[in-house]
């Protein structure tokens, strides 16, 4: 062994050998294998037990640790990581550097050749037969006798496949997700990506790839068929990486698409995602991806028709439902309960700070939650989409902020029969702004400001306006009338109250009335100054009119001034009869 040519600094390490046998006049490997007691596959697989690298290190002088260093050892133990028993190169890498092969493309999701953005190539392209290490070094293929430095690779321009392979490639050399590029998966090794990225195939299955839409996805490599390996390598971890991307839209859009396959499909898809929560280093992200899981076409919505259940069915139905959860809306799943994303009502009570799962219930009932039963009547609450819920209604944080606290608030507007269910539908809806004294707080923590008392009895006036209508004094003020012709107009049959409410004395204690009624009254009476401008005529003309009998006063005498009904004047315009 004279020869001894320089390792290169990306070089794999059975690239390394083969030229550094083929140097000195050896055809083989298999032969040194032999002796070295060592399987021919390993090596050619970049795979060197000890004694083989102290023999490289005697014939060579380059020391163990970095002659291990261009191995694949470190990754020995990662499944399905490493190409076995095949090459794939960037033809360009070889025309500038010479032949030799680089480590990194052994790694099976390192597809394209960052440097020169070509897809690598695992076949010959002369005779599209797969190729081996010791023929790549060769560079000449023994099926054709093609040069394999002579190709040129697909060029990969779309940015979003590029973005991707660098996440890939920087995630391999540093063996655990560093880079801030894709957050979600930031922290998780090698082998866990591949585990999520082969339980992400099954959903992407039958997709068109996002690199190219008239690429179908396939979850399974077509061995047999190695031309294609790495294309669809490419397309996968393309796509795997464009659904947690800008998370969750990309994959929150993927699952709608999912959403209108058939059932069965569908669930295969889901299930094959749902593993994910038994894969230990995966479970944070399992954590968020679950909730999106459940797609509402996915689930079936319970069927809840009051109107065409008869009603002694209905009464039985109730009760049922209120044995087995109290809460009138939920959406049935027909799974297992998933160990990570779904809490109890009544640890999500215990995080609102609420009492019990009664005012939850109230929450699940006006839909600002959702409740999800799984398989043996089991019910749960989405804990992202409750985390979301408690963050939106604890308000702003303040360290400082004072005020009336949850309790005092609705005690304040007790008159009104406020409700915990209306005014966390206020605070969502941004109409109440609370604010929050505790970091990270509860429901029960929130504190109320003057102002927000203040614009809180303005909404509930306001309610109170729409759903019951006006109060005695608002009407008063409306018609500019005080109580006494209130009372007047309501026995005249003019102005009825809506609702009335009555002492058990039977004496009236408030009535409300309806701004519609209101409004048709303020219309159709008109002062005669009113009148005068509306009708374009003048005063004396009324004033004759009512003194000759032909416009009489609506109100009967109960204000001092004469009141005129439109229909009365409009019917003596029509017939000409003011003059
Ligand atoms: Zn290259
Ligand atoms: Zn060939």
């Amino acid at each position: 062994m004279n020869i001894v040519p320089r390792i290169k600094k990306d070089e794999s390490l059975i690239s390394y050998v083969l030229r550094f046998i083929y140097a000195n006049g050896y055809t083989n490997i298999r032969g040194f294998a032999k002796d070295w007691d060592a399987s021919v596959s390993d090596i050619r697989n970049n795979i060197f037990n000890r004694k083989v690298l102290g023999t490289i290190t005697a014939w060579t002088g380059i020391p163990v640790s970095t002659l291990e260093s261009h191995s694949h050892n470190k990754w020995g133990r990662v499944p399905k990581l490493i190409n076995r028993n095949s090459v794939k190169y960037c033809p360009s890498c070889v025309k500038e550097r010479g032949v030799y092969h680089q480590s990194l493309w052994n790694i099976e999701p390192v597809t394209i050749c960052l440097e020169h953005n070509e897809l690598l190539l695992d076949y010959c392209v002369r005779c599209k037969e797969k190729i081996s290490m010791d023929h790549f070094i060769m560079d000449v293929c023994p099926h054709c006798e093609g040069v394999f430095s002579y190709a040129k690779g697909p060029v990969i321009s779309d940015p979003l496949s590029l973005q991707a392979q660098e996440w890939i490639q920087s995630l391999i050399r540093s063996e655990i997700a560093e880079s801030d590029q894709l957050p979600i998966l930031k922290g998780i090794t090698v082998k866990e990506y591949l585990t999520l990225a082969n339980r992400l195939s099954h959903l992407l299955q039958g997709c068109h790839s996002v690199a190219n839409h008239s690429y179908v996805l396939n979850a399974f490599k077509n061995t047999k068929k190695y031309r294609s390996n790495n294309e669809s390598a490419y397309h996968l971890h393309t796509n795997v990486y464009h659904l947690l991307d800008a998370f969750p839209v990309n994959f929150k859009n993927t699952m709608e698409r999912i959403s209108d396959l058939s059932p069965k499909i569908r669930n295969i898809k889901i299930k094959a995602c749902l593993q994910l929560q038994y894969d230990a280093g995966l479970k944070p992200v399992f954590k968020l991806l679950a909730p999106l899981l459940y797609i509402p076409s996915h689930c079936i919505h319970k069927p809840s028709n009051p109107r065409k259940v008869p009603d002694t069915l209905q009464k039985h139905s109730h009760e049922a439902t209120k044995v087995a959860c109290a809460a009138n809306h939920y959406i049935i799943l027909d799974q297992e309960v998933p160990a990570e994303g779904f809490i109890r009502r009544s640890e999500a009570a215990n995080r609102l700070g609420v009492s019990d799962k009664v005012q939850l219930n109230e929450f699940i009932n006006n839909k600002l939650l959702t409740l999800y039963q799984f398989k043996k009547s089991q019910y749960y609450i989405n804990e992202r989409e409750f985390e979301l819920f408690l963050k939106n209604v604890r308000g702003t944080y303040q360290a400082d902020s004072k005020g009336r606290t949850l309790h005092e608030f609705l005690m304040q507007f007790r008159s009104y029969k406020l409700k915990l269910v209306e005014l966390v539908e206020m605070i969502l809806q941004g109409k109440i702004k609370p604010t929050c004294p505790v970091k990270n707080g509860k429901l029960s923590d929130v504190v109320f400001s003057h102002e927000e008392l203040l614009s809180c009895r303005t909404l509930l006036i306001h309610r109170r306006r729409d759903q019951k209508g006006y109060t005695k004094e608002q009407v008063e003020r409306l018609l500019k009338v005080d109580y006494a012709t209130l009372l007047g107009l309501e026995r005249l049959g003019i102005l009825q109250p809506k609702e009335e409410l009555f002492y058990t004395s039977g004496k009236r204690r408030i009535s409300y009335y309806d701004p519609e009624c209101i409004e048709r009254i303020q219309e159709r009476y008109l002062t005669i100054d009113q009148t005068c401008s509306l009708y374009g005529i003048s005063k004396t003309v009324i004033q004759k009119c009512f003194r000759e009998g032909k416009l009489h006063d609506s109100f009967h005498g109960l204000t001092k001034k004469y009141i005129v009904d439109r229909h009365e004047i409009e019917r003596c315009l029509e017939n000409r009869d003011l003059c």
